[in-house]
């Protein structure tokens, strides 16, 4: 896998033409985004709410353990 493809292409609706680019062709769209490395994901609006949802997970699981184990 090049280094500059998304790590999330395997998943993504978008990268797989099964989601919304708008007017741009998904060719177009994987050029600009999917194979940029970060700076284009960066931009990639299905990225950036992988991302944030991905840190929400993770946050939660450490308050999960917190509660689990309050003393640590
Ligand atoms: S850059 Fe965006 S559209 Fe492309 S594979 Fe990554 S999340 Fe999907």
């Amino acid at each position: 896998m090049s280094k500059n493809l998304c790590p999330n292409s395997k998943s993504c609706p978008v990268f797989a033409g099964k989601g919304e680019t708008g007017d741009t062709p998904l060719a177009l769209y994987r050029n600009v985004f999917c194979y940029r490395g970060v700076n284009g994901w960066g931009n990639c609006k299905t990225y950036i709410i992988n991302q944030k949802d991905l840190k929400e997970v993770n946050d939660r699981k450490e308050k999960l353990k917190t509660i689990d184990n309050p003393g640590g």
